[in-house]
């Protein structure tokens, strides 16, 4: 059959955007400490970033470092570019693991739920703390798969700056693409790290060629590698001109040299270098006036005067302004140059007082935190990530929760290392902290000092606001952020063991939805039966292991069925007559109207009306004209899945005195099922 209509699943940018208030309640620690045992991690902590022992004393210095020094960063890459490894490897060179985890072990820290351990990805992103050349790292690992989207989007939302994991012999690919639009939105500054250049295929060059064709990014060469494939051995630092090697006998990666590339041993590779650190000086000279002026006068004749550190503080102004991107290379797995990656972050990377949060001024130093993960503790109760922007926190602090309006108090506060967690005194503006005690916090929610603090803040913010952006309200913007969640692609029944375990199910979907929003729980009408609706396969695969693990219940999946949706191809005009008669009462109803295609970022149809129709039009007629679009877009005629990116246009409308809203309604409803049921006047192209 030829068709005017296609039908598609939802794209998972399309998003409605909704505040999230769900309190999280799952089981998933208890449940981690049951695995323990069956799971070993094989390794040991370090005690506390920085500290030898756990003196309290130095505790204090070390848990606020200088702000200037804090670095809030998150690694993003498509599925297997080798995010977990590089993790592994930062947080193993900066001191906090004494041993290598290998995801193919399954032994890793961030990937610290059973399921991710097993199937070897990344699902919940855990914040991990460490510290680097005196430099404090939060660093969130961000899962890659395109299930978990909301997952990432979440995260993006606290951090100052991102570290972008390619895998060399593939380029961008499709997930690093969307993780990059959303860190665009977010306004993320990026480092770029090519890993995998020991892989058979790594080509650096066609990394930074893709690089800058699919991301439309202006890569910054900062490293050259040395070898690719087997052969890669170090990499050149362009800025310093220098050679790093790491020992091929070392088994961690943790020895190796620096050294100035020289005329007489490496001439060819000094050359080069020079070469490309002119190329670099010229890139970023074009980009920044300051360093232009710099450049042109001073150091005109001879770039290779030109110090290391005025190119880096030029490099960094323009990754802050996210003008150009630097890239790094490396091989995580054969553990070679993650210590200059980590180094990058520090040097290139915003510090939380660089970024450029328009509520700040509102708060005036008082408290303003942003809730952005809940988990559940079986001992501790919720434990909510926060991301402090101004003021402090410490234990038994009142709080009060904006979206909630409500206040409440934190028992204790952690500093969050993966599944372990240390306790500390008190954290101030721009770290992360993890919070227990608060019962009403959920994920996405804005958190202030007390209602009055907030409540000077949303005067500020009036005032302010006024100038700039009238159309939102006081209380959102005081909002930090909401979470989008976006529409469920995937749905499949799912059934107890036993009708005496229903209950026990219900609670446990009603836990897991707190903890993950992007999880819909629906009840079918017609069989009675619990339906999930899910991100994808692997979504709610996941969510059917949890339920055995976490809660006991072996359940039983039905078939998986993809939440179609249709929408139609061309605009249809059509005109549609009611003439009923009931009683001794004539309704007559006669529309014209449009459908046409558009491109929406919600489900809902875009309505619109000819000014004829609009002048004078009742209330009552216009929202019986609504009722009656939203329930013929409801179901389409292809599969009567929901018809959506539609628009309706009202070109003309003529309704008989007396006639019921109900007949006005039904009229409407029926001419845009007769405009997206035209099939046959229109030669369309089925389209999938
Ligand atoms: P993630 O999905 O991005 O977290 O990627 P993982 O860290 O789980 O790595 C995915 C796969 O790529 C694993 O089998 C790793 O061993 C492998 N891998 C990671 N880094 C490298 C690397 O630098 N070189 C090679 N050859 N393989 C790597
Ligand atoms: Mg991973």
């Amino acid at each position: 059959m030829l068709s005017n209509l296609r039908k598609f699943v939802v794209s998972h940018k399309k998003t409605p955007i909704l505040h999230v208030n769900n309190m999280c309640c799952s089981k998933m620690r208890a449940s981690l400490q049951r695995l323990k045992s069956h799971v070993p991690l094989g390794r040991n902590y370090s005690s506390l970033p920085g500290l030898i022992g756990n003196d309290i004393k130095s505790l204090h210095s070390v848990i606020n470092p200088p702000i200037a020094k804090i670095r809030n960063i998150g690694i993003m890459a498509h599925i297997d570019a080798g995010k977990t490894t590089t993790t592994e490897r930062i947080l193993y060179y900066s001191g906090y693991t004494r041993s290598l985890g290998d995801v193919d072990d399954g032994d890793t820290v961030t990937d610290f739920m059973a399921q991710e351990r097993e199937r070897g990805i990344t699902i919940q992103s855990a914040a991990v703390t460490f510290d680097w050349k005196g430099y404090r790292v939060n660093l969130i690992d961000t899962p890659g798969h395109v299930d978990f989207t909301l997952e990432v989007e979440r995260c993006l939302r606290v951090l100052d700056g991102a570290v972008a994991v390619f895998d060399a012999s593939a380029g961008v690919e499709a997930q690093t693409l969307t993780v990059w639009r959303q860190a665009d939105k977010h306004k993320i500054p990026r480092i770029c790290f090519l890993n995998k250049m020991d892989k058979t295929g790594a080509s650096f060059k066609y990394a930074v060629e893709s690089i800058r064709e699919k991301l439309k990014a202006k890569p910054l060469l900062l490293q050259l590698p040395l070898g690719e494939g087997k052969a890669f051995k170090g990499v050149v630092d362009v800025v310093n001109k220098e050679k790093l090697l790491w020992n091929p006998n070392s088994d961690d990666g943790k020895d190796f040299v620096r050294n100035p590339l020289l005329e007489m041993s490496d001439p060819e590779l000094l050359k080069e270098t020079t070469e490309a650190r002119n190329a670099l000086i010229e890139q970023v000279a074009d980009l920044d006036d300051e360093f232009a002026d710099l450049v042109l006068g001073e150091f005109s004749e001879n770039f290779d005067l030109l110090p290391a550190e005025k190119l880096q503080t030029a490099i960094r102004r323009v990754t802050l302004a996210q003008t150009a991107v630097p890239v790094l290379c490396g091989s995580a797995l054969k553990n070679k140059g993650v210590q200059p990656l980590l180094d990058a972050v520090t040097v290139y990377l915003p510090s939380p007082e660089e970024r450029n949060y328009e509520f700040l001024p509102w708060y005036k130093g008082d408290l303003c935190a942003l809730a952005f993960k809940v988990l559940h503790d079986k001992q501790r109760g919720p434990l909510v990530f926060m991301r402090i922007y101004s003021g402090m926190i410490k234990p038994q602090l009142a709080i009060y929760n904006i979206n909630g309006n409500c206040t409440e108090r934190i028992s204790r506060l952690l500093l969050p290392f993966a599944d372990q967690h240390i306790e500390i005194p008190s954290l101030t503006a721009g770290n992360i902290a993890l919070t227990v005690g608060l019962k009403h916090t959920a994920t996405g929610d804005t958190i202030a000092s007390s209602k009055s603090s907030a409540l000077a803040a949303a005067r500020r913010a009036e005032t302010e606001g006024g100038k700039k952006h009238r159309r939102n309200n006081e209380a959102e913007r005081l909002l930090l952020a909401g979470v989008e969640i976006p529409e469920p692609v995937f749905f499949c029944t799912i059934e107890p063991p036993s009708v005496a375990k229903q209950s026990d199910l219900d609670y446990a979907l009603k836990c897991l939805q707190r903890e993950d929003p992007s999880l819909k729980v629906k009840l079918d009408a017609d069989s009675g039966q619990t339906v999930l609706c899910g991100m994808g396969e692997l979504h709610i695969e996941i969510i059917h292991d949890r339920i055995k693990r976490e809660y006991g219940l072996e359940t039983y999946l039905g078939p998986l069925q993809v939440a179609y949706r249709e929408t139609i191809l061309n605009a249809v005009c059509a005109t549609d007559t009611l003439d009923r008669t009931l009683g001794d009462k004539r309704h007559l109803v006669t529309v014209e109207l449009e459908v046409k295609p558009v491109e929406t970022a919600s489900v809902m149809p875009v309505i619109e009306y000819a000014g004829s129709v609009s002048e004078d039009l009742p209330t009552a007629s216009q929202e019986a004209i609504e009722n009656g679009i939203h329930s013929a877009c409801l179901q389409g005629p292809l599969l009567g899945s929901p018809v959506q990116d539609v628009a309706v246009a009202v070109h003309s409308l003529i309704i008989h005195p007396g006639t019921s809203t109900t007949m006005i309604s039904a009229c409407v409803s029926r001419c845009i099922q007769k405009c997206c049921s035209w099939n046959f006047l229109y030669y369309v192209e089925w389209k999938w």
